[in-house]
């Protein structure tokens, strides 16, 4: 995988800042209907959609060899010289349909302001990748300008693919960021001005009151001049269904004393991938108002090599009572959320969700696109694969297998954060976090948050995973 941030995407100048995030994506012409025509066309419909055309332009395209394949483009200029429209090629129906494939074009097309001439395969995703595609992260240098506008499509609503855009650009942006501009301040930070943003509550735990409260965050983050923490975020009324959202935010893996190598040490940034996720989906219900009680943990620390570390065999307490046996400092995202979740429960949520950059082994067994799903909730297991290939934003359940719960025994203590035997990582992980679950309708996502290399909609670096899945499940429960 490469190691470099998200180059695609040479359209916007960087993303506004976040208090100006409520308004329409500047990718967006609202109410504009004029724009140049993009005519989506597949190898079904490529000849019914050219007889509508002039001869001149028929034989263009024939002269210029445009096949109706996915991702083709053609521009077809008019009398003038001028462009007077778009050809762009996409999978006919019956095959795998990438409904974001439409994004693309905004890395292809010159400058102007667009319009859809007919109907790609899902309009509103179409138009949400042209805002995702249009990313760039210019934090450390200028993006390019090239500026691309896109006319909403007729019954999509603008505001609502803007808010969901805006979620996916601020966990973006803080996944991008490095750990030297993102440490456990700073990411309290982002969450402070979120909160601020929406008129949210924050309340922070550190110093000797999160020793004594949360042993496990204390433990895992102590090793860190960048003191650890518990941010605790809440929003709405107190009346309205309880949800919980839990993301893990070690702002940097080093390994700890188990200390990791350097291929594996590389992306270690992003290890604050769940943190960004659940503040890019509360900026989403939030900023749509949702009916829901939100509340949003995060456990920020940084995993780091000291003489106070924490050490392997160390036994701790946590926050649910369990004593916990170290068995490898590299399982820390699981030690932060287990006191995190363990606080979750205590004011019985409806629904709670974490969202954790938890194990490599989620990887081997599913590749970078598909974020591993883990539930004891079989309802909510079939919403969120539904809402997440309704929304192009796929997760695949994996199961939480009793058996493997004596992996976890320890000789000296309760639990151990490490399984004995190294395969089903992921589910040994997910077990771990259920020992301190207590409520019925528990989902974790185990998620990559990166895009090894750009595809459309999705430019290659940091990546929102699940949520928007998420998102979706929320939005029919709850508005
Ligand atoms: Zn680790």
């Amino acid at each position: 995988m490469s190691p470099s941030p998200a180059r695609a995407g040479p359209v916007m100048t960087g993303q506004p800042p976040l208090e100006q995030r409520f308004a329409m994506h500047p990718v967006f012409a609202a109410g504009d209907t004029r724009g140049t025509p993009i005519w989506f066309v597949h190898a079904g419909d490529a000849q019914s959609v050219l007889a509508g055309f002039g001869d001149r332009e028929r034989a263009f395209a024939a002269a210029a060899g445009f096949e109706a394949k996915p991702g083709k483009l053609l521009l077809i200029p008019a009398q003038d010289g001028k462009l007077a429209g778009v050809l762009f090629g996409l999978e006919k129906p019956g095959d795998p349909i990438d409904t974001f494939r439409p994004g693309a074009l905004v890395n292809l097309l010159p400058a102007g302001t667009y319009r859809f001439a007919n109907a790609p395969h899902d309009a509103r995703l179409a138009a949400l990748a042209f805002a995702t595609g249009a990313y760039q992260f210019t934090r450390y240098r200028k993006g390019e300008t090239r500026k691309i506008r896109l006319v909403i499509p007729k019954g999509v609503d603008g505001d609502e693919i803007s808010r969901i855009a805006e979620g996916v650009a601020l966990a973006r942006d803080l996944i991008n960021t490095p750990a030297n501009d993102m440490g456990p301040d700073e990411l309290e930070a982002a969450a402070r001005k979120l909160a601020s943003a929406h008129g949210a509550k924050i309340q922070v735990t550190s110093g000797d009151k999160l020793a004594r409260e949360f042993p496990l965050i204390h433990a895992v983050g102590m090793g860190s001049p960048r003191a650890p923490r518990l941010i605790d975020i809440t929003w709405g009324k107190e009346k309205d269904p309880k949800v919980t959202l839990v993301g893990k935010g070690v702002c940097f893996d080093t390994g700890g004393l188990d200390i990791k190598p350097s291929s594996g040490m590389l992306n270690m940034k992003k290890d604050m991938g769940g943190a960004a996720s659940v503040l890019g989906l509360a900026h989403m219900i939030m900023a749509g108002k949702m009916k829901l009680r939100l509340r949003v943990l995060i456990p920020a620390v940084e995993n780091s090599v000291s003489g106070r570390s924490f050490r392997p065999r160390d036994v701790y307490a946590s926050r649910k009572g369990l004593t916990v046996e170290i068995g490898n400092t590299d399982a820390e995202g699981r030690l932060v959320l287990a006191d995190a979740l363990a606080l979750a429960c205590e004011d019985k949520p409806a629904l709670l969700a974490d969202f954790a950059t938890l194990t490599g082994a989620a990887r081997v067994a599913l590749g970078a696109q598909l974020p591993a799903m883990f539930t004891n909730d079989d309802k909510l297991a079939a919403d969120a694969a539904k809402a997440g290939l309704a929304e192009n934003d796929p997760v695949w359940r994996l199961p939480l297998w009793q058996p493997y719960e004596a992996q976890l025994d320890s000789k000296v203590s309760d639990i151990n954060n490490m399984g004995t035997d190294g395969f089903g990582g992921s589910i040994i992980a997910a077990l771990f976090l259920k020992k301190f679950v207590d409520m019925p309708s528990w989902i974790h996502f185990d998620i990559f948050a990166w895009t090894p290399s750009a595809r459309p909609g999705r430019p290659e670096g940091a990546e929102l995973m699940a949520a928007r899945a998420l998102y979706k499940v929320l939005c029919e429960r709850y508005r």
